[in-house]
């Protein structure tokens, strides 16, 4: 493929991140704190918002860059109306291999049918706690579990493959890795424990905060014994483990103690059309601004691929001498409510 891009650290263009809303009705306090995200914040105006058509013509473009899979997220990515119709568009670009989306799954259950006759084969759904309290605490008194878990039981009825998200968050969660561990290993769906990272301006992140991926393993192999697995592909996110005794896994995302930037070849877009080459990126290019202008198709693809091509983002490698252990960068960070994780 001709248009094939590569960064200067050799890594191709691969997946793409699309969110589809800036909103949430959740404000979990590592991503969008009540006290920022609260009455008086400005969430973008429809007109700011790409287009289903905007959004379908980007992703072709991408595709022809090199990318392969797309996952869709938000804010929370259920808010946009007509949702399963761009999961049907974007299904229907040649090239597009996986397509994914991130949810907080409070509204799955409505969804999970026309999400899975419109193409959507896999979802990720973060929940972190089993505990109604804790949940409710983490999510900025406005999640549920019950209705988290009816959501994943709807989406594995209808035929989606469900893996979960958990935020471990010291001093907040850290009681829950075992029941989760436990839980999801009984349904048979992939957990995936994500270590709190440092994504925004406002969650107040610390370093000590952070439960690191081998505390997270000692503490499940102490009960049932774990056994590292090979990746599934270059570049996949989660370090996999299996339980000794079957064939379910866990797996663990640690941007923190042993960051993967070497094989990261994830591009996202925000909901507003801002191209941002890493999660901590302090800089997007406007993607909107050129749909909507009279350039054509080769003009924005030129565009993209220099943009990738002079990428150099090794932030997580590089995470201690930006932080100083707390969130304390100099510049301003695109907020995860923007891009989705
Ligand atoms: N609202 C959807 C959801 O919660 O799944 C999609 C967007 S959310 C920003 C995507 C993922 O980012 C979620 O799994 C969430 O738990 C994770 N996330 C948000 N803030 C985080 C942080 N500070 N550290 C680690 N993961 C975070
Ligand atoms: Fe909303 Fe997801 Fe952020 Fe929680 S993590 S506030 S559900 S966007
Ligand atoms: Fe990719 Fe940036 Fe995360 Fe490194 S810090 S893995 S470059 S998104």
């Amino acid at each position: 493929m001709k248009n094939v891009a590569l960064d200067k650290h050799q890594r191709p263009l691969r997946d793409l991140r699309i969110s589809v809303t800036d909103r949430c009705n959740f404000r979990c306090r590592y991503c969008m704190p009540e006290e920022i995200f609260g009455p008086d914040y400005s969430f973008l105006p429809e007109d700011k918002i790409l287009s289903f058509d905007e959004i379908e013509r980007l992703s072709r473009i991408f595709v022809s860059l090199g990318v392969r899979k797309l996952r869709i997220t938000g804010g929370e990515p259920l808010l946009r109306k007509d949702l399963p119709e761009l999961i049907k568009r974007l299904n229907q670009i040649d090239g597009v291999e996986d397509i994914g989306l991130t949810t907080n799954g409070s509204l799955l259950k409505k969804f999970a049918k026309d999400l899975y006759d419109a193409g959507l084969k896999r979802v990720t759904v973060s929940l972190d706690s089993l505990d109604e309290e804790r949940f409710s605490n983490m999510s900025g008194n406005r999640g549920k579990v019950k209705a988290v878990l009816e959501g994943i039981q709807a989406a594995t009825e209808v035929g989606m493959k469900v893996k979960i998200n958990m935020v471990v968050q010291k001093g907040k969660n850290e009681k829950d890795i075992l029941p989760m561990a436990l839980y999801f290993k009984e349904k048979k769906h992939i957990l995936r424990f994500i270590e709190y990272m440092d994504v925004g301006n406002y969650n107040g992140w610390k370093l000590d905060e952070v439960i690191s991926k081998q505390a997270i393993i000692d503490l499940i192999n102490e009960i049932m014994p774990l056994e590292h697995q090979e990746a599934n592909y270059i570049g996949e996110v989660a370090n996999r483990y299996r339980y000794k005794d079957s064939d379910d896994e866990i797996g663990i995302i640690s941007s923190v103690t042993d960051s993967f930037c070497s094989s990261c070849t994830r591009a996202r877009i925000s909901a507003e059309g801002k191209l941002y080459t890493c999660l901590f990126a302090t800089k997007g290019y406007d993607l909107r601004e050129l749909v909507r202008s009279n350039q054509n198709d080769n003009e924005i693809t030129a565009f993209i691929h220099s943009i990738w091509s002079n990428r150099t983002d090794r932030y997580s490698d590089e995470r201690l001498n930006h932080t100083n252990q707390s969130n304390q960068t100099t510049s301003h960070k695109i907020e995860m409510s923007h891009i989705g994780g």
